[in-house]
């Protein structure tokens, strides 16, 4: 056997003695000499035992930016990457440029409960970027998978916008640092893209609006991967019979409050919960917007629906509680007891005779793609 030498620098006696921290690490080397020569290294030896440390959880991913933090169910933050670049070329919203990605426009109607009727051409600009942001979805789907990151998923989405020159809206709205979110499991909504890989029996929803020509469009769906358990299918199933029971009522003279009484309802019967935190929303020229479209029973929504409008619903139907609670990075909304939260949305636009879906998918008799998994 090669005799080893002491690595403290300038001892050079025969070293037998290796770290065990090392040896548990799977750090090569580390010899020394003695236990004197141990200790009197250690204040510099240990440096490399921080640095295999931080190594393994950068390959990982996992970290822990808010030690004490009380997590309420398994899921836990991962790496984040850089804010991703939109070319110049493609046109974006005010939020986009602003240094704390505040939306001015939006800001300067914050209160009024005036819904905006949309001309033909306004009904156009919908029309396709519902139709864009659907596409965009869709291109995301493809790529779900065990293993995969979601920030594999938020770079599909963005590149999905940009080749269909639109601005993915997520992106810098006050100051978000993606492009789309992914909520997983017990995330009811605006998870973060991050380096967590998916896993078998995961739900996760994708919640993707674009911006094309001065319109926003909106949708989400949640979505199965691997084999996932029989009560979060049965939820994530009730979750979009409640979306579509509260589209079917949408027509002219429906006031927005009957929303939720319908969703809640179903909901209910099926020993969900409805989240109260999150609401529909207004949807055009600006992202959110009146009205404001709440997912609950006996709620004050103001206003009636006329032909012209457009707005999203996206019920967050829970397992357990109603009750949520935010992550520290001041974004990820999850259920206070740790269960499962599934969300689906749809943006509307209320016609003459009831309303046309301008996310709806076009394969598939526009079902869902979690259908084609049940
Ligand atoms: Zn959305
Ligand atoms: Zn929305």
């Amino acid at each position: 056997m090669a005799s080893r030498v002491c690595e403290t620098p300038a001892c050079n006696s025969e070293a037998k003695l290796q770290c065990p921290t090392c040896i548990k690490l799977g750090i090569a080397g580390s010899f020394f000499c003695s236990q004197d020569c141990f200790k009197g290294s250690w204040s510099e030896h240990k440096k490399v035992h921080k640095k295999a440390k931080e190594a393994e959880n950068e390959k990982s991913g996992l970290f822990n930016p808010w030690p004490g933090f009380h997590f309420t169910g398994k899921l836990r933050p991962y790496h984040v990457t850089t804010k991703r670049t939109v070319p110049d070329m493609i046109q974006r919203p005010d939020y986009a440029e602003h240094p704390e990605g505040t939306p001015v426009s939006e800001r300067q109607l914050k209160g009024s409960t005036n819904i905006k009727i949309m001309n033909d051409e306004e009904i156009d600009g919908m029309r396709l970027a519902g139709r864009l942001g659907r596409e965009v979805l869709d291109e995301a789907v493809k790529a779900i998978d065990i293993g995969v990151t979601t920030d594999e998923i938020d770079r599909i989405i963005h590149e999905a916008c940009i080749d269909r020159e639109c601005y993915p809206s997520p992106l810098n709205y006050y100051g978000f640092p993606k492009s789309c979110c992914t909520s997983i499991n017990e995330v009811i909504c605006h998870g973060i893209p991050d380096l967590r890989p998916l896993e078998d029996g995961d739900i996760m929803n994708i919640d993707v609006t674009v911006y094309h020509r001065n319109f926003h469009g909106d949708l989400n769906e949640t979505f199965f991967v691997g084999n996932v358990g029989e009560k979060a299918k049965h939820l994530v199933k009730t979750t979009h019979e409640c979306l579509q029971m509260a589209i079917n009522e949408v027509r002219p003279g429906v006031r927005y409050r009957e929303i939720g009484n319908v969703i809640q309802k179903h909901a209910q019967a099926n020993g969900f919960s409805v989240v109260r935190s999150y609401c529909g929303h207004g949807i055009h020229q600006l992202f959110h917007t009146a009205p404001s479209v709440p997912h609950y029973s006996k709620n004050k929504a103001v206003g009636v629906m006329k032909p012209g409008q457009c707005f999203t619903i996206e019920p967050m139907i829970s397992e357990g509680t109603w009750r949520d609670e935010m992550w520290p990075d001041n974004w990820t909304a999850v259920t206070f007891d740790g269960k499962l939260s599934a969300q689906f949305e749809h943006t509307l636009l209320v016609t003459d005779i009831g309303c046309d879906v301008l996310t709806k998918r076009l394969e598939n008799n526009g079902q869902p793609h979690f259908m084609d998994k049940m």
